[in-house]
């Protein structure tokens, strides 16, 4: 089976506070008959409660998301769609400043950011900072709504003033497809339908552009060289060992000439086994359990690297989002998990800080809450990593408290293309 098809969209959404993120992933939810009718009358039955007259349609994402979080605490809350043509998972990341890390982790895995805003305040501070991670992590297409058109009468001016803010941004951050489509989430304007009260506009609704985006981004982005991080070593009933774990960058053949990381052993696939059924070729996604022609003494952590070698590295230089409350210093230590391997890290240098205004780097000893910076980190063993921008999985990493436990930080090896 294939984790990822070509009409399967995995989306994050983007938007501070009050922009109308919940009620236009609930517009578009509603519009598309995504809810069941007991999911409506709940939406129906909180609105009369608070009074607010008309359908509340911020309560279907807002309400299931309290739903959701009774008992077990999410991250992020994952919703899915189905219109004819296109399948989505939507990562709904909260929009509050302390949420950061939460949109991160939405992001990592996005093909496209969904991003909201008001055309009333245009792109806020944390909307940038938000598209700037987005950014990072590797989303190369953004559909823009500029949303609360009926509170501009709909106002091409006004609309125009936001188009060009955020083409200025796009631009510096290097989206490669960019729609920014006026909208009211509320009325229902160009979210799903498109809009009599915006007749000098004649481009495509969010959905629209939904279903015309590029799905499978995040697995075609990487393509040099297949990587089979070593999650699981597996003993065989007649003797000898495989090794199991999702393959990522490339596919992998029985046949392949490979290299066991970081031992750096050549040698040989003699066969791949997925679902109990031997086969010949493992893709990406898949998580496949490989046989290797020299027995080694390989184990979780480790690496099984086809094409172009990933580094066998003591020491990273990367991009830091950091969200830990206390801020991040020299010399403080850290856990890092990068692929199925954790170590222990020292932050030996924090080489500055991303303005996020002016998209620059500053210096700086330090990282606060939501700051994203660039440090080196010294490593107690060695991982085996690529430049994030070659491969997502590879080339990043979390960084975890080593008392609480709460991952603190995201992180991408090498620095941010757009710097
Ligand atoms: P979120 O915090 O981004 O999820 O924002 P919500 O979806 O909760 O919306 C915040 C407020 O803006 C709510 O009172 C919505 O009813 C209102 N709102 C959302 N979209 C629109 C819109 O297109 N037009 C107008 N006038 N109000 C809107």
């Amino acid at each position: 089976m294939e984790l990822a098809t070509k009409d399967l969209l995995r989306l994050a959404t983007i938007g501070s506070v009050d922009d109308g993120k919940s009620t236009l992933i609930g517009r578009l939810l509603v519009d598309t008959r995504q809810l069941f009718d007991d999911q409506i009358d709940a939406v129906v039955a909180a609105s009369e409660k608070r009074g607010v007259g008309d359908l509340d349609l911020s309560f279907v994402t807002d309400g299931l998301r309290a739903e959701r979080e009774q008992g077990i605490t999410i991250d992020v809350a994952y919703r899915y769609a189905t219109t004819p043509t296109r399948k989505f998972i939507i990562a709904d990341c909260p929009g509050h400043v302390q949420y950061t890390g939460n949109m991160a982790t939405g992001a990592s895995t996005a093909d496209l950011a969904l991003v909201v805003l008001d055309v009333v305040s245009g792109l806020k501070e944390q909307t940038r900072r938000h598209l700037c991670i987005a950014a990072l992590l590797g989303v190369r297409s953004i559909v823009v709504a500029v949303n609360k058109m009926d509170m501009v009468d709909w106002s091409a001016l006004a609309f125009q003033r936001v188009v060009d803010e955020v083409e200025t941004l796009s631009r510096q951050l290097g989206f490669e497809s960019v729609h920014v489509i006026p909208t009211s989430a509320l009325l229902g304007d160009n979210v799903v339908e498109s809009s009599s009260n915006l007749p000098w506009y004649r481009g495509p609704s969010v959905l629209d552009a939904l279903e015309s985006s590029e799905a499978g981004a995040w697995e075609q982005a990487a393509t040099l060289g297949a990587r089979l991080p070593v999650q699981w070593v597996l003993r065989q009933p007649g003797g000898g060992r495989t090794y199991a774990g999702m393959v990522c960058g490339d596919s992998l053949h029985v046949g392949d000439r490979v290299t066991l990381l970081p031992a750096n052993v050549e040698t040989m696939i003699t066969g791949i086994n997925f679902g109990g059924e031997s086969i010949l070729e493992a893709s990406v996604g898949m998580a496949a359990d490989i046989a290797l022609a020299h027995e080694t003494s390989a184990g979780r952590g480790d690496m099984i690297a086809a094409g172009p070698l990933p580094r066998v590295a003591n020491e990273v230089v990367a991009t830091i989002c950091w969200f830990g409350e206390r801020p991040l210093t020299v010399g403080q230590r850290l856990r890092l998990k990068h692929t199925t391997k954790v170590t222990p890290v020292r932050v030996k240098s924090i080489n500055g800080i991303i303005d996020i205004a002016r998209l620059d780097v500053d210096e700086s000893t330090t990282l606060t809450t939501n700051d994203i910076g660039l440090a080196t980190l010294q490593l107690a063993h060695p991982v085996v990593v690529d430049d994030y921008r070659a491969n997502r999985v590879t080339g990043s990493f979390v960084l975890i408290d080593e008392a609480t436990n709460a991952t603190v930080a995201a992180g991408m090896v090498g620095h941010a293309s757009f710097l």
